[in-house]
């Protein structure tokens, strides 16, 4: 994203720590002030409202939130493939600010007249096609290596009979008889600052000023019929549970050519039978033997690539004591974060359930000297460690 931004919580003018509350007053308050029935033509209020609904569209909600904290602006996914700059880029448009935070005004459109009027005046109207929602399933292995997968979409596509236009053959259009040709009509209404008249968008038209004279058969006029796609998606090493991974232009076509919407890839994320994962660290539990744990020894430990690790186990090994294998756990998402996660080694002893009589033999030996009863300080550490597991 080449624009320069402003951080989102500088434009609604919050703290850091700002409640859902306070972000949606502090927006309230922006949208108010920059609304455009209160600036009609005015371009710079247009853009600073465009910005607090962007900020609030993040803020106040928890998990774009997050991701904002954590990533900033670009997202988990990065640059164009995805990402807060991403989502919008795509034809956030005042009706859209309307439809989506209604709530925030009180209703749709708030009071404020329900549409937009002024900007648009004699400019055709860009439509743009609904985004589109996928869930994706993926295996730990996956998100470790990154993925390509194909999905089969039903979606609005352009019509191939009229070539999005929606008109017939040899068929043009005409001045909207509705609108005069200018996409808005007049509206008397009541909004919080008395009664004022405010332009919408013209019914009839959607907008266009031209409405189409002899409509295509194949699609209505609209441009667009239902249809099928395979999409290849690039799911990127890393993800995790609730990320969305937007693939810009991949949705619903937008009628009469319009701009095309975007799919949002939902990840979800399958246990493993081997691995927890904590972030970007993987954690396995190994479950050693009680002579190996006395004695020291090497055992080798499974990786999420699939190879194997030999790692040494120091004589006298207690079980709760966790080693790190720097570097072996999950990548960052395209470069986020700090590099590879770890493999955190978790160590209990095993009890045998049952024994033989030379093993009883054996160990009722071992249980005669004091040495096999524990020293205070290995007590204390291990029953710390044991209650720092549940704080
Ligand atoms: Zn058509
Ligand atoms: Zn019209």
């Amino acid at each position: 994203m080449a624009q320069q931004k402003r951080d989102y919580y500088e434009v609604l003018g919050v703290s850091k720590g700002a409640s859902e509350d306070e972000i949606k007053k502090a927006y309230r308050k922006i949208a108010i002030k920059y609304h455009p029935d209160r600036n009609p033509g005015d371009k710079v209020a247009e853009e600073k409202f465009k910005e607090a609904a962007e900020a609030y569209d993040v803020l106040h909600d928890p998990q774009k939130r997050q991701q904002y904290d954590q990533f900033g602006f670009d997202g988990p996914m990065g640059g164009g493939a995805g990402g807060f700059g991403g989502g919008f880029g795509g034809g956030f448009s005042m009706d859209d600010i309307f439809s989506m935070f209604g709530d925030v005004f009180g209703g749709h459109g708030g009071g404020f007249g329900g549409g937009f009027g002024g900007q648009r005046g004699g400019r055709p109207a860009q439509h743009r096609g609904a985004d589109l929602r996928l869930k994706v399933r993926l295996s730990l292995e996956e998100i470790a290596t990154g993925v390509t997968k194909k999905f089969k979409v039903k979606k609005d596509v352009t019509c191939s009979h009229c070539h999005g236009s929606g008109a017939e053959a040899g068929s043009g259009k005409e001045t909207c008889p509705a609108c005069h040709g200018s996409g808005v009509v007049t509206r008397t209404t009541q909004s919080l600052f008395g009664m004022m008249q405010t332009q919408t968008v013209c019914p009839t038209c959607e907008g266009e000023g031209m409405v189409i004279k002899n409509k295509c058969k194949a699609c209505g006029g609209t441009g667009v019929v239902k249809g099928e796609e395979v999409v290849e998606i690039n799911i990127p090493a890393g993800v995790a549970e609730g990320m969305v991974v937007n693939v810009q232009g991949k949705g619903n076509a937008g009628i009469h050519n319009g701009i095309a919407g975007n799919i949002q890839v939902y990840i979800e994320e399958e246990p493993n039978d081997t691995f927890v994962r904590d972030g970007q660290d993987l954690i396995y539990n190994l479950l050693l033997d009680f002579p190996t744990a006395a004695l020291g020894g090497q055992v080798e430990i499974p990786t999420i690539s699939g190879s194997k690790v030999k790692i040494k186990i120091e004589p006298g090994t207690q079980p709760g004591k966790a080693l790190r294998l720097r570097g072996k756990g999950l990548p960052a998402v395209q470069g986020y974060g700090h590099g590879n996660g770890d493999l955190v080694v978790h160590i209990s002893v095993y009890v045998p359930k049952t024994l033989s009589k030379e093993e009883k033999k054996q160990l009722e030996e071992m249980q005669k000297s004091d040495n096999f009863k524990g020293d205070t300080a290995t007590k204390q550490t291990i029953f710390q460690r044991f209650r720092s597991y549940f704080n």
